[in-house]
């Protein structure tokens, strides 16, 4: 039997930024150049498996746009990976980065493995190579490119690099700024590991709540008691459903690699968790149906379907048969073009990667500052706030002759510390980016979704400092 030939996902990601293009007055080779991968690094090397035999590891970095120095974007490990998938991974990077204001280029690194099939030792080492490689070709650096964890990498990876990095550069002052990601003891900020998922409930949270786009899906507004179906309980599945659940949102479908379960009077995450820690799996889960597919929860009835897996689950194949009123992409890339289109049709909105998932570039973005800064975010100023704060509320007692509770007075005290000032400035940067999409789109009634308005506002941006540049005079 044929198999069937998947298209291309970087020609997808194009689709998007064309439809974009036609609502804009930038020269065509200016659009050409912005749309284009800068560099394209595909490597092989070794690693010795267990009785002697050597494997070649395929990866890649790709370096999209370096409008803006360095460039940025996360390392995968996927035995699906490859260079089409990379290439546009960085190209979102691009486009991502400027909708949140990160002053990065966009960037992505991929090694085609299936993380199980290797010991820690073996993963390890073939971290260091990977690294040791992108050096040799200055693919990393504070200043050049700078990733962050992704599918199937976290802080245990980035550790790796920086460590690795570091022994290439003895005795440089902001090695540590070389990737992001990394745990608080090495350099990492409180408040990444939950970044992504966080952002994907903040921007999520602010199209519950937009009255006039709930209207169109038949929807009112709010987050309270919306059923959710979450595809993925990794890192941005897992705390994107915790934060919408906490927020109100009722959990009725879950996807996962074993297989998909469901539940319309709702189910509770760590429940979930717990059950998977213990059986190795969701199946099972007291009180659910379970499928064996995992494709089965993304055609459940709910409110809101978060895709947080991995590319290309909503595509023409299935998407007649998605009844979500909402789709909240927390991965990248898991509607084709051609899938968004029919959704449209059906009466669905979706609420576009580029935009959704940018928490964790700009969290990553302040982990950045900080080690170049080389001091922690609160470490200067929050002992005086807080005795500014006791000194207001001394004040206000002696003037009233009241007494202010105990709960308000140390509300009122207290100083932002690190997380504080990291969730204030995620959710700041993802409602601001939410207003300006909203406002583009509203200013063109030819622009019918989010996401062509999410590229126009990014495309515009990238476009203009390539001009501020004085690449195209
Ligand atoms: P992760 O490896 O932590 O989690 C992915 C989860 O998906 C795993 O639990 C895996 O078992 C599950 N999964 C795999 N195949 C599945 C299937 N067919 N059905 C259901 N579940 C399946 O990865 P992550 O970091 O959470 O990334 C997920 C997506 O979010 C990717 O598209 C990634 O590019 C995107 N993303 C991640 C970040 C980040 O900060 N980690 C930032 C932006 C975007």
């Amino acid at each position: 039997m044929a198999t069937k030939k998947r298209s291309s996902f970087f020609a997808d990601v194009n689709r998007s930024f064309n439809r974009a293009a036609r609502h804009l007055d930038f020269p065509k080779g200016l659009l050409e150049q912005v749309r284009a991968c800068n560099a394209v690094y595909h490597m092989q090397f070794p690693v010795r498996m267990p009785g002697g035999k050597y494997e070649v590891i395929n990866a890649w970095r790709v370096e999209h746009s370096q409008h803006r120095s360095p460039t940025k974007g996360g390392i995968r490990y996927s035995h699906m990976v490859n260079q089409d998938e990379v290439m546009a991974l960085a190209a979102l990077m691009t486009y991502k980065c400027a909708i949140v204001d990160v002053p990065f280029g966009g960037a992505k690194g991929g090694i085609k493995i299936s993380t199980p099939k290797y010991s820690v030792e073996q993963l390890e080492s073939i971290t260091r190579r990977y690294t040791a490689e992108l050096v040799k070709k200055n693919f990393i650096g504070p200043g050049v490119d700078v990733p962050a964890p992704d599918y199937g990498t976290g802080e245990r990876e980035m550790s790796w690099i920086m460590d690795t990095y570091s022994a290439f550069h003895p005795g440089r002052i902001d090695n540590q700024a070389c990737v992001t990601g990394k745990p608080v003891s090495q350099g990492g900020i409180r408040g990444r590991r939950e970044a992504t998922g966080l952002g994907v409930y903040f921007g999520t949270r602010e199209v519950l709540n937009d009255k006039h786009l709930m209207a169109q899906v038949g929807l009112s507004p709010g987050v309270d008691g919306k059923t959710l179906v979450v595809q993925g309980l990794g890192n941005v599945g897992y705390f994107a459903t915790k934060f919408l659940t906490e927020a109100g949102c009722k959990l009725v479908g879950v996807a996962e690699r074993e297989g998909s379960i469901a539940c319309e009077t709702g189910m509770h995450l760590e429940d979930i968790m717990a059950h998977r820690a213990e059986t190795g799996s969701i199946l099972g889960f007291p009180g659910s149906k379970s499928s064996e597919n995992p494709s089965d929860a993304l055609e459940l009835e709910c409110d809101v379907l978060v895709p947080a897996a991995l590319e290309r689950q909503i595509t023409q194949d299935n998407v007649t048969r998605i009844k979500a009123k909402v789709i909240a992409e927390g991965a990248n890339g898991p509607t084709s073009a051609n899938a968004e289109d029919i959704l449209h049709e059906q009466g669905s909105l979706v609420i576009p990667d580029l935009f959704l998932n940018s928490g964790g570039v700009t969290v990553s973005y302040f982990e950045w500052l900080k080690n170049l800064s080389h001091v922690r975010f609160g470490r200067m100023d929050r002992r005086l706030q807080e005795s500014r704060g006791a000194h207001i509320v001394d004040s206000i007692e002696e003037l009233t002759g009241g007494k202010v509770s105990a709960a308000r007075r140390s509300g009122i005290i207290h100083g932002p510390d690190e997380h504080d000032l990291v969730r204030s400035g995620l959710e700041d940067t993802m409602v601001e980016a939410y207003n300006t999409i909203v406002e583009r789109a509203l200013s063109n009634p030819e622009i019918k979704s989010l996401r062509t308005a999410a590229f126009c506002v990014s495309l515009e941006k990238v476009a203009s400092s390539y001009l501020e540049l004085g690449v195209f005079p």
